[in-house]
């Protein structure tokens, strides 16, 4: 092989297209604290390549990715394009054992103490760790809380006899006691768009609500109810699609939106739906193996998604249309204060040091809360029904776009930037707009259905 690759050298160098170009790692001389990584990158496909010595396959459009293993200490890399060398040095430190000084076994507390939400948007959580899909509420300020416990940072928060959940320790502070709070008054109020149920109590109280069907809130600490909890349910005829519950002084709000009333022959008609091109300004995103940008590549399917849902008519409002730094948060807010029925965020995948970019591809599609799966499901199944991008999942993820209730939000990551043929589908304009179609297709499916 070694006298194949220098014939080419000499044959080919001089003719070389592309100079070798390695996107990732981002330097020569990098710490990577994992037992592997990639390279990835683009280089001339008339030319053989070779990392130490190995040769590596280059995709047809000039991409490729390639999984190494790393001792721990300095790992030397040669990449090799005919005759163009680069070298780098990956250290991967040794492991060692960190000694824990927080709370990490469960402490039960004596007494139950009261506590207090001290900011809005405050995780409510299954487990006491801050990651995963552990999420159960978001409470805003002033929710008193019975706390039992800690653990690793956060409060054990008794529900009920049965119930319990999580909260961190910054998110609380100590607060009187919490005697059993009184429930008032039910009220319906009548609305064209949403059905809205108002719940007076004499104080807040700690809840949750489960958006399956029926859909039902939980309010606990309710004086003369069984385990002091109050259960509402509502017995939904329709899809949920999008809900908020929330406190408004001592009147827990829920708005539960109304099915819209759909033509058949055209069913997005006035839907209201946002597309979220993901990243933008500032955020790149991730880089594909050409050194092309996720922010770029997400627009242009976003604006292909924009043009296609208008033709069917949707109401169609774009958290961005150029390349602009916008928030997460506002992303968010944008749907809601636009009432939009319908969030799609258009992404683009990359993967961690320990995984290989030749064993991930296809497109995935991530939602949070129940509601918005059958949605999630419908999209996928008609992208990978219409394009040559394979099956990567439907998957529940704690993505702070998809973590708004009020509109059905899902995230679609289209394809692998730093899969060599998932990145060449991406960068294609012809499938830039099926996937675009597919997934207008797949919201329509859903909506139809
Ligand atoms: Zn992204």
């Amino acid at each position: 092989m070694k006298y194949f690759s220098l014939i080419f050298a000499v044959l080919l160098g001089a003719q070389s297209v592309y100079a070798l170009d390695v996107v990732y790692p981002k330097k020569n001389d990098v710490t990577i604290n994992s037992p592997s990584t990639f390279f990835v990158g683009n280089a001339d496909t008339s030319i053989p390549l070779k990392i130490n010595g190995v040769d590596i396959p280059v995709h047809k459009s000039g991409g490729f990715a390639y999984a190494v293993k790393l001792n721990t200490g300095k790992n030397k890399f040669v990449l090799e394009s005919g005759e163009e060398k680069q070298f780098f040095y990956i250290t991967r430190p040794a492991s060692r054992y960190i000694g824990y000084t927080t709370q990490n076994t469960e402490l039960p507390y004596e007494t139950a103490r009261t506590f207090v939400t001290v900011q809005e948007n405050v995780p409510l959580r299954s487990t006491p760790v801050d990651s995963g899909n552990n999420r159960i509420a978001h409470y805003k300020k002033g929710i008193p809380l019975f706390v039992v416990g800690e653990k690793s940072g956060f409060y054990k928060i008794k529900l009920n006899s049965k119930e319990f959940a999580w909260v961190a320790f910054s998110d609380v502070t100590s607060a009187d006691e919490f005697t059993p709070a009184k429930l008032l008054r039910r009220e319906v109020v009548d609305n064209p768009d949403y059905y809205i149920f108002k719940i007076d109590f004499d104080k807040k109280v700690p809840y949750l609500i489960e958006d399956e069907h029926p859909l039902i809130v939980k309010f606990f600490n309710i004086e003369g109810k069984p385990d002091n909890t109050f259960i509402f349910k509502f017995p939904l005829k329709q899809k949920l699609v999008g809900y908020s519950g929330e406190f408004d002084g001592n009147t827990f709000v829920l708005k539960v939106r109304k099915f819209p009333k759909i033509r058949k022959d055209r069913p997005l008609k006035n839907i209201k739906i946002v597309v979220d091109a993901g990243h933008g300004g500032d955020e790149i995103g991730a880089i594909g193996c050409l050194r092309n940008n996720e922010k770029d590549v997400n627009l242009a399917i976003a604006k292909t998604l924009e043009t296609e849902l208008k033709l069917r008519g949707a109401k169609v409002v774009m958290s961005r249309s150029g390349d602009e730094t916008v928030g997460l948060l506002d992303r968010v807010k944008k749907t809601n204060e636009n009432e939009a029925m319908i969030f799609i965020s258009i992404h683009g995948n990359a993967l961690p040091d320990n995984m290989d970019p030749n064993e991930h591809e296809g497109t995935s599609v991530f939602y949070y809360y129940p509601q918005a799966k059958p949605l999630a499901d419908s999209i996928l199944k008609s992208m990978t029904e219409q394009l040559p991008l394979s099956d990567d999942r439907v998957r529940q993820g704690s993505l702070a776009v998809v973590r708004n209730t009020a509109a059905l939000s899902v995230l679609i990551e289209v394809g692998y930037l730093i899969n060599p043929s998932d990145n060449a589908y991406l960068l294609d304009k012809e499938i830039q707009a099926n996937a675009a179609k597919a997934i207008a297709d797949g919201v329509e499916a859903f909506i139809r259905e």
